[in-house]
């Protein structure tokens, strides 16, 4: 195919949350080797570039005035060394996750239904029901726009964090991942500590099939999908805070769910808990609306615009800071 860049392209199907908002540049990128001339284009024309996959943890509250490299490259190989498998950044990250187990590759049940590219899962880390994309990561490809150089990154260079990595800063936002390696088990390695899962599980054997199927089930129930209502998962990150805050917190909220982390100093607490005492649950600010179910996940219930979202997003952060003294962080990259 030959390589082109278009000019003032809708990005309505290019993000879950389906607003509508135009790219000044646009490419679809099949062939990495296509990034060198994307690249020149972009400095010729002094042009911002915006790396996409499939929008869905993106949300456009404007037009975007330079280049949307949008990620397509397809493929995956395995690699010697058992259960090593390299994927191409276009690759959907669900249709992997389907293709690993149907080929008794195992370990990565719990991501299944995560919308969006495998190419964008290093950049946050993805992680659901008890496990994370580090946890089998191996390295990654990606191509420096700054310097046009190809990078080859192990998990150290990645510097993996909850919902985080380098790519979400600066400079690593000037790495497009080109592919990722993982390393999968090759006998089945459940993770069931999350208590939805074994009881969705119940009678069943737990199995890599009966954990896939059940987070799958679970999800469905759980989540809106965005084919039907724009959405792009949870808005916010569950707030990281002292342990002696939550401790000072617990006297007045003796139920607010908390998590361990790596760090005895730190606890994860639930951010849906917090918002839902504050009665966010289906509430509407023009077209944008939180989740009737799920306080975490706002949706584009009638034509909202990203500033519809963004605006609501901002009164419910500042509701939970004013009653707590907890600020929360978005977990959607806002452009
Ligand atoms: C219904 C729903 C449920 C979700 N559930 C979860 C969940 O359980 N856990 C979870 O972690 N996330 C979840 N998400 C968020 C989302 O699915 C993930 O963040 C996913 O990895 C985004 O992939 P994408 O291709 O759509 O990325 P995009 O939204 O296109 O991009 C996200 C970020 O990655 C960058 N990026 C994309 N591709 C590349 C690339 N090739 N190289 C460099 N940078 C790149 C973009 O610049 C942007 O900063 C959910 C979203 C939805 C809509």
């Amino acid at each position: 195919m030959i390589f082109e860049i278009q000019e003032q392209v809708d990005l309505t199907p290019y993000n879950s949350f389906g607003v509508s908002q135009m790219a000044a540049y646009f490419a679809d990128i099949q062939d990495p080797a296509d990034l060198r001339q994307a690249r020149e284009f972009a400095a010729s024309k002094r042009l911002s570039v915006l790396v996409l996959g499939q929008g869905s943890n993106t949300l456009f509250i404007n037009d975007y005035p330079g280049l949307v490299l949008y990620m397509n490259n397809q493929g995956k190989q395995m690699l010697p060394g058992a259960g090593m498998l390299r994927i191409c950044a276009g690759e959907s990250w669900h249709e992997l996750v389907l293709f690993c187990l149907q080929n008794s590759l195992y370990g990565i049940e719990n991501l299944a239904l995560i919308p969006g590219t495998v190419g964008a899962a290093p950049v946050q880390n993805i992680g659901a029901y008890g496990v994370e994309l580090d946890q089998f990561f191996v390295e990654l490809e990606a191509f420096d726009l700054k310097t046009g150089e190809i990078r080859y990154m192990n998990k150290a260079d990645c510097q993996f964090a909850y919902r985080d990595s380098i790519f979400k800063q600066n400079p690593g936002q000037k790495l497009v991942v080109l592919s990722v390696t993982l390393q999968l088990a090759l006998e089945p390695a459940l993770e069931l500590g999350y208590a939805g899962l074994t009881d969705e599980i119940a009678e069943q054997e737990a199995t890599p099939q009966s954990v896939f199927d059940a987070v799958c089930a679970i999800r469905s129930r759980k989540l809106p999908d965005p084919k039907q209502i724009g959405n792009a998962g949870s808005f916010f990150k569950n707030p990281v805070v002292s342990r002696s805050k939550l401790l000072s917190l617990r006297k007045s909220y003796p139920e607010l769910p908390a998590w361990d982390t790596a760090d005895a100093d730190l606890v994860k607490v639930s951010a849906a808990w917090l918002l839902d005492q504050k009665g966010w649950k289906g509430r509407r600010r023009g077209g944008a609306a939180v989740h009737e179910d799920h306080a975490l996940v706002l949706v584009n219930r009638d034509n909202a615009s990203g500033e519809d979202v963004v605006l609501l997003a901002q009164e419910m952060s500042s509701s939970v800071l004013q009653s707590f003294g907890i600020a929360l962080q978005t977990e959607v990259r806002i452009i």
